[in-house]
């Protein structure tokens, strides 16, 4: 199997839909770096990180559980899986609840939910994303629209890798809250004021 044909990692996705540089440089290049969100993502995660499960009710709740799509080529881990006695599967995602568009963390869930889809063989239509901050949970519809989504996303992160090349960079409010900021160098190149203008709206805090 070439590098090209590896399995891609579920947080790929995630990366991909917030910025392909940033990606890129985590996947293609194994560039990471910390920082203040990153941080406290870890923290966010650090209880879901360890596997293990609960059970309560009818619901058995496994954490860390080892996720991955042969159809798509995709590996990851779920934070956190029920397990409900009527025999639905429902993933949901941690997150530390910085502000960001929900589409990067839909994206992701979605794609945990296909991959639950083909290990188990049953549908799977709802997951959620649990804010760690505010301690509440989104329930999200995995809908036909979010698994073309993936699908798009993993051929796009796919043709990347197969290229080795980077993406240019976004150049305009993500960066502020890009870990890569000193590796990437994004203002090398100047932004469109018109793309900058449109981005800054798009990623205004959610709250
Ligand atoms: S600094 Fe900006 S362009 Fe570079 S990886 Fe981060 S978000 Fe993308």
């Amino acid at each position: 199997m070439s590098e090209a044909e590896d399995p891609i990692m579920l947080s790929a996705l995630q990366h991909w839909s917030y910025c392909p540089r940033q990606c890129a440089l985590i996947h293609l290049e194994q560039a990471f770096d910390e920082n203040v969100h990153t941080m406290r993502g870890n923290a966010a995660h650090a209880r879901v990180d360890e596997p293990g499960f609960e059970s309560f009710e009818d619901v058995r709740s496994e954490r860390a559980l080892p996720v991955w799509s042969d159809r798509l080529g995709l590996v990851g881990k779920c934070d956190v899986v029920e397990f409900h006695s009527d025999g639905h599967l429902y993933p949901v995602e941690y997150k530390h609840g910085r502000k960001k568009l929900q589409v990067h963390d839909d994206l992701q869930l979605a794609a945990q939910a296909m991959c639950l889809e083909e290990m188990f063989g049953r549908p799977v239509t709802q997951g959620a994303i649990y804010h760690h901050t505010s301690r509440r949970r989104r329930e999200v519809a995995i809908t036909p629209e979010l698994r073309q989504q993936v699908e798009e996303t993993v051929a796009a992160i796919r043709a990347m890798l197969a290229s080795g090349k980077l993406p240019p960079p976004v150049n305009d409010a993500r960066c502020k809250e890009c870990s890569l900021i000193d590796i990437c160098q994004p203002q090398a190149i100047a932004p469109s004021s018109a793309h900058e203008l449109i981005a800054q709206h798009l990623f205004e805090p959610e709250d």
